[in-house]
């Protein structure tokens, strides 16, 4: 959420007007910088997911050879 410091308070993301200015005094806030995702991240994210599938398979597998 964004600070406005001449209002000396937060602004609610819902409450900033176009433009990320302030509603109340229309000082232009920056939002903090965010981050881009890591490829790392990503990467790790598609391992587990893959990890997860075959997981999935694997107990699906077990449960139609135990029925
Ligand atoms: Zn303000």
């Amino acid at each position: 959420m964004p600070w406005c410091d001449r209002c000396d308070q937060i602004v609610e993301d819902e409450e900033l007007a176009e433009d990320c200015l302030c509603p109340t005094c229309g000082t232009t806030l920056v939002e903090p910088q965010r981050r881009p995702i890591p490829w790392t991240f990503r990467f790790m994210l598609v391992a587990f997911v893959g990890y997860l599938g075959y997981r999935i398979y694997q107990g699906l597998t077990w449960v139609a050879h135990h029925l």
